[in-house]
C-alpha cells in the first residue's frame, strides 16, 4: 500500500492501478505536487512494471561532425558561424580516426551536428556508409529531424527519399533531437529559424513508417509553461499510438550558462526529477525513459533511476554539445563505472544496443 502526502497523487495512483491513461489535468497535478517522493513512487511503480530491476546503457560514442550552423537558436551554445575561430567541420577520415581511438567494441555511434551551409548531401551519405563499413557491429544513430529537413532542402529530394537513402547507407535510427518544445509561441522566441514542431512530428512519422525507429526529446526549463510541456508529451504519445516507432524519451534540461539566455536560472534537481517522473507517467506507450547523465550530471541521473528512468544513456567517448554549454563533470564513463552507478542504485545493469536489445 503506497502512502501519499498529496491526495491528488492518491487519485492518480488509482488510475495507474486501473491502467487508465493520464490526461493533461493529471499531468498538471503531478508537476504541481510538492510530494516529490510520492511522485517518484508512482513513476517507479510504472518503471518496475515495464522493466523490473533492469537499467539499460549502451557502449557508445558521439560524433558532433560540425558546429557550424546557419540557424541561431538562442538556447544553443554549441553553434558557431562559419569563419569563427572555434568553428569546425570534420572530414570523414578525421571522424574515423577519432572513433578508432576508443576501440571497436562500440555498439552505437550517435551523430549530430549543425546545419552546415556548404557540406554537400553526399557528405552525409558517405559519412553514414563509412561508419557502417568501419564499425559493422555498431548501430548508426544519426541526424535530428532538423538535419533531415536540411538534407531534403540541399538535395532537392523529399524527406522520404532522404531517409530511404540514409537507411540504405547504413542508418539504423534517429536520435530524436531538435524537438525542443513544440509550442509555436516558444519556438518563435527561441528558435524561429528552426523547423516547426509539426514538421518535426511529420518527419518522425515518415521515419517510423520506413522502419527507422527513433528517440524523442524535449528541452525544458526555459520559457515554457507546464501546460506546454504536457502538450509536447501528449503530441509524442499521440504519434506513438499511430507508429510505435519511439524507443525512448529523453527530457533535456536547458543549460543556460553559455547560451544567449543566461538570465534564465538553471533547473533544480527537484524540477529535473519531477520531469523524469512525469515523463514516465504520461508516456505510457514509450518503452524507455532516459536519465541523460551528460546534461543532468551523473549523481542526479543515478537518483533519477528511482524516479522512473530505466536508461542511463551510455559510456560516451566524446561529446561537444554539453561541453560548449558549460556543463561540467564526467565526460566519459567506462563500462565498469556505468555498471557500478546502476548497481549502487539497486538495479541490474543491462548493456544494450541502439534498439534496446540486450547484448
Ligand atoms: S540547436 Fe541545432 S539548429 Fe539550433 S543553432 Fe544549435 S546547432 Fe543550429
Amino acid at each position: 500500500m503506497l502512502n501519499f502526502q498529496d491526495p491528488a497523487l492518491k487519485q492518480i495512483h488509482e488510475k495507474i492501478e486501473n491502467n487508465e491513461r493520464l490526461n493533461l489535468s493529471d499531468g498538471l497535478k503531478l508537476f504541481q505536487t510538492n510530494d516529490l517522493l510520492g511522485l517518484g513512487k508512482l513513476a517507479a511503480l510504472v518503471k518496475e512494471r515495464l522493466h523490473g530491476p533492469k537499467v539499460y546503457y549502451v557502449f557508445n560514442q558521439h560524433v558532433n561532425y560540425s558546429n557550424i550552423c546557419v540557424n541561431r537558436c538562442k538556447f544553443c551554445a554549441f553553434r558557431r558561424p562559419k569563419g569563427h575561430p572555434e568553428a569546425y567541420a570534420l572530414n570523414i577520415e578525421e571522424i574515423l580516426t577519432k572513433l578508432k581511438q576508443a576501440g571497436n567494441s562500440i555498439r552505437e555511434i550517435h551523430v549530430v551536428g549543425g546545419l552546415h551551409p556548404d557540406l554537400p548531401y553526399q557528405y552525409y551519405l558517405d559519412l553514414v556508409r563509412s561508419l557502417k563499413e568501419n564499425f559493422p557491429h555498431a548501430h548508426i544513430k544519426a541526424f535530428t529531424c532538423v538535419e533531415i529537413d536540411h538534407l531534403a532542402r540541399i538535395s532537392g529530394k523529399d524527406v522520404k527519399e532522404v531517409l530511404s537513402e540514409l537507411k540504405q547507407a547504413g542508418l539504423s535510427c534517429l536520435p530524436g533531437g531538435g524537438a525542443e518544445i513544440f509550442a509555436e509561441r516558444i519556438r518563435q522566441k527561441l528558435c524561429p529559424e528552426k523547423i516547426s514542431g509539426q514538421r518535426w512530428l511529420e518527419i518522425m512519422k515518415i521515419a517510423h513508417e520506413l522502419g527507422i525507429p527513433s528517440n524523442a526529446t524535449m528541452l525544458y526549463g526555459h520559457l515554457e509553461t507546464l501546460e506546454e510541456r504536457l502538450e509536447h508529451l501528449l503530441a509524442l504519445r499521440n504519434l506513438q499510438d499511430q507508429t510505435k516507432g519511439f524507443l525512448c524519451f529523453i527530457p533535456l534540461p536547458f543549460l543556460p550558462q553559455k547560451s544567449y539566455l543566461k538570465e534564465i536560472s538553471p533547473t533544480t534537481g527537484f524540477e529535473d526529477l519531477k520531469m523524469i517522473a512525469v515523463s514516465r507517467l504520461m508516456l505510457d506507450n514509450i518503452p524507455h525513459i532516459k536519465a541523460y547523465w551528460i546534461f543532468l550530471g551523473l549523481k542526479l541521473a543515478q537518483v533519477a533511476l528511482h524516479f522512473g528512468a530505466d536508461d542511463l544513456h551510455g559510456t560516451v567517448y566524446e561529446e561537444k554539445i554539453s561541453e560548449f554549454s558549460g556543463q561540467e563533470g564526467e565526460k566519459a564513463l567506462s563500462r565498469e563505472e556505468i555498471e557500478r552507478v546502476i548497481r549502487e542504485a539497486g538495479f541490474q545493469p543491462v548493456e544494450r544496443d541502439a534498439l534496446y536489445r540486450p547484448v
